[in-house]
């Protein structure tokens, strides 16, 4: 990621930015409350099992971010000197601070392929020879969505075939399922569709769900024992709890099924892009899978901070994610009519920025 640029008035730098709704901000306010280190908070208690059920696993655990809950997979599972097999785009890779190096001392090996997918013979062909030269293959991590891919949804066929190709290998076969239940909602699957066949799952509460802060982890009640030992070491465990988790509830009580809205609403977005001169869409309109919508500028357009500079002053903010792709990001504080005005912004600050690199 480039330089953030400030908030405005319709914010399409990530679906993290939603802000409590009213209805949300009443049931945590009503959330029975405890101390969940001392094991007693209801409300987490309740999540949890929430969570557990919908994922299919025998159990979960709150924690306070996305990154937690992957790193708490990590080091739950690997050794110092381990390697994780994941696509080169992701999120463990980018955007977690090198945190699988410093926390668990892990290698990662590093896959290619189209949009943040790979296939079943590219992981079979990364596992190490079992010899004391090599570092262990331990763990195979697949995001879905895949965020720097596009928003991507793993297909399930594809998907399947990569995550038994793990198993059969015996690697440890984790979901970053940041936003998971888009996948889920663009597919109209059942989150099992693809839980079923791996042994961890990440899940945020805190992006296209809307809650304030939170995410989870999901696996055998063994393994959740264990991360949980590590939340309390990575400084995540908390007390009143509840008033998060709550937060949390209400999101998957009420904001799943809409995240259809969400994706209507990127494909709108894509297709004003796409008949914007100098803006040059991924994919086509129709082809974007889930809630983001990523294109590139031409260079008579400039750079792609200085195009999210111009059109933030005209009330629409976009994050850059490299030299001249941008990134957009619809959420459940982004209404269809949002997309008009930002349609009229896009194509305002598209023309603006060619006569100002002239
Ligand atoms: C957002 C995100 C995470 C977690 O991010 P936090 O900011 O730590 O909650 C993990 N994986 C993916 C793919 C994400 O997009």
């Amino acid at each position: 990621m480039t330089a953030i640029p400030p908030a405005a008035a319709i914010d399409l730098r990530s679906d993290t930015v939603t802000r409590p709704t009213a209805a949300m901000k009443a049931a945590m306010m009503s959330a029975p409350l405890g101390d969940d280190v001392l094991g007693d908070e209801p409300t987490v208690q309740a999540l949890e099992a929430k969570v557990a059920a919908l994922l299919g696993k025998e159990a979960a655990l709150f924690v306070p971010s996305g990154t937690m809950a992957n790193q708490l997979a990590i080091r739950s599972v690997c050794e110092p000197g381990d390697e994780i097999i994941a696509h080169r785009d992701s999120h463990i890779i980018h955007y977690e601070t090198g945190a699988p190096a410093a926390l668990a001392g892990c290698m990662i090996c590093p896959l290619d392929g189209p949009r943040g997918l790979f296939d079943a013979t590219q992981v079979r062909a990364a596992m190490r020879p079992r010899d004391q030269h090599a570092p262990v293959s331990r763990m195979l991590v697949i995001e879905n969505t895949h965020n720097k891919g596009g928003g991507t949804v793993w297909p399930l066929a594809q998907f399947e075939a990569v995550a038994s190709a793990g198993r059969e290998c015996g690697l440890h076969v984790h979901i970053d399922g940041a936003r998971l239940l888009n996948a889920c909602i663009a597919l109209g699957v059942a989150p099992t569709a693809y839980t079923a066949q791996v042994d961890t799952v990440s899940l945020c509460f805190s992006k296209g769900l809307g809650a304030p802060v939170g995410s989870a982890l999901a696996g055998s009640a063994k393994l959740i024992a264990r991360a949980r030992r590590f939340r309390k070491m990575f400084g995540g465990a908390m007390r009143q709890s509840g008033l998060l988790a709550a937060a949390a509830i209400h999101a998957l009580d009420h904001h799943v099924a809409r995240l259809a809205d969400d994706h209507a609403n990127a494909r709108r977005l894509a297709a004003i892009i796409a008949s914007t001169p100098g803006l040059i869409l991924e994919g086509t309109p129709d082809s974007v899978p889930t809630n983001m919508v990523f294109f590139t500028l031409e260079p008579r357009l400039g750079s792609a901070a200085d195009f999210c500079t111009r059109l933030a002053r005209r009330g629409v903010a976009a994050i850059g994610m490299g030299p001249s792709r941008v990134r957009m990001v619809t959420h459940l504080d982004v209404t269809a009519t949002d997309i008009d005005h930002a349609a009229a912004a896009i194509a305002t600050t598209a023309a603006e920025s060619a006569s100002s690199t002239a």
